[in-house]
């Protein structure tokens, strides 16, 4: 193959099966298969979202702003930023992509945590650049061990928090040490996706660090709680300088229009990503009773999803697949023994708890 050693190396990323997937293998119908598999918000867009989508879609014969103007404004604002902090991605993912095109070449090294999200790996192998992956401690991030894995050669270090697929979380305080601790010729990204599904006093302004730390990246995205995962946009809120870099390297036009509209309405819906954030811990709470009542492990979560730890996993997605339950297999995160199940709506989390309660029982005679 003509490609180089190091693409041909890379194990592609496995998103979670799509309902029309197991529709179409197991004959089933798909408003009967519920799919808790991708951290997705399973109330999908708010009314005021839906209508900014509808309203957009007559504009889709024009190129989108290719400078995302409207949304670059409310996001500065919202984060207290100049416009040209603001960097906006097809997705967050496109930020972190973008941020290794910019910055990585082949022979640079980027730091991240065992378990941590699987897209840093990804990034940084597309670019010849060597991961470094730091032994997590009690599966979430150990930031001295990050550290201490710097080497004159580290450009990026990856942080996740909360992090996907654990669900760990590290406080404001331990994460601003270890950012005025990191040298000052290493980026951070700090990645967070999850963000809107803290509790209000774990929230912390990290973008407000950004002046003092110009090395610093914070990523976030409309994927989880703004529930518009499949319109892809995300943005990363960073110094001038480097946001410069990272638009030199980005599609003129990497996000659209339509998703450009519905982010900047779901910005300004405050009620309804608060409403989503208060259902999911209410979700989590449904999910770490039923699991108690099964004496099925899990990790405590700060996100929109739960790490269950379930032994012979494989089996047991399997098994939920039969009865319509699409949960994720983290295998591929070194995590053999555990299933990530995305919290969804309350019945959801009703139809995967008794599916659960049956894949693992005895199952008696006539069950596969
Ligand atoms: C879901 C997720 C993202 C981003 O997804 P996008 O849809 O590309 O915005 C980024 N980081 C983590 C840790 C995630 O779980």
């Amino acid at each position: 193959m003509l490609s180089p050693e190091y693409v041909r190396r890379i194990a592609p990323y496995v998103p979670g099966k799509p309902v029309e997937e197991l529709a179409r293998e197991y004959g089933l119908a798909e408003k009967d298969i519920v799919k808790l598999a991708s951290n997705e918000n399973p109330r999908g867009p708010s009314p005021r979202v839906r209508q900014a989508i509808a309203d957009a879609v007559a504009g889709v014969t024009r190129y989108p702003d290719g400078n995302g103007f409207a949304l670059k404004t409310a996001l500065a604002t919202r984060f207290g930023v100049e416009r040209e902090q603001v960097v906006l991605g097809n997705g967050s993912n496109d930020i972190l992509e973008l941020v290794t095109q910019a910055f990585l070449r082949p022979g640079d090294e980027a730091v991240y945590s065992q378990h941590a999200f699987a897209v840093y790996p990804l990034a940084t192998q597309a670019r010849g650049a060597t991961g470094v992956t730091v032994a997590a401690r009690e599966l979430g991030h150990d930031l001295d061990a990050m550290h201490a894995a710097i080497t004159p050669r580290t450009r990026i270090v990856f942080v996740a928090n909360p992090n996907n697929p654990t669900g760990t979380w590290l406080t404001p305080s331990v994460l601003k040490s270890f950012v005025a601790a990191v040298p000052r010729d290493v980026l951070i990204v700090l990645d967070e996706a999850y963000n809107e599904y803290l509790r209000p006093a774990q929230q912390c302004d990290t973008a407000s660090w950004i002046a003092k730390h110009p090395t610093l990246i914070v990523s976030r995205t409309f994927s989880k709680a703004y529930g518009l995962a499949g319109l892809r946009v995300g943005y990363g809120l960073m110094d001038i300088a480097v946001a410069d870099m990272l638009n030199r390297v980005r599609q003129p036009f990497n996000v659209n229009s339509v998703a450009q509209a519905a982010a900047l309405a779901a910005l300004g819906d405050t009620a309804y990503v608060e409403e989503s954030a208060r259902l999911n811990l209410a979700g989590l709470e449904q999910l770490m009773r039923g699991l108690d009542a099964l004496g099925i492990g899990y990790v405590p979560s700060h996100g929109n999803f739960l790490l269950v730890r379930i032994g012979d996993a494989a089996m047991v997605y399997d098994r939920l697949l039969r009865k319509g339950v699409i949960v994720r297999p983290v295998a591929n995160y070194g995590l053999p023994e555990h299933l990530r199940v995305t919290v969804g709506l309350e019945e959801e989390n009703r139809r995967f708890l008794s599916a659960l309660r049956e894949a693992v029982g005895n199952t008696g005679p006539g069950e596969s």
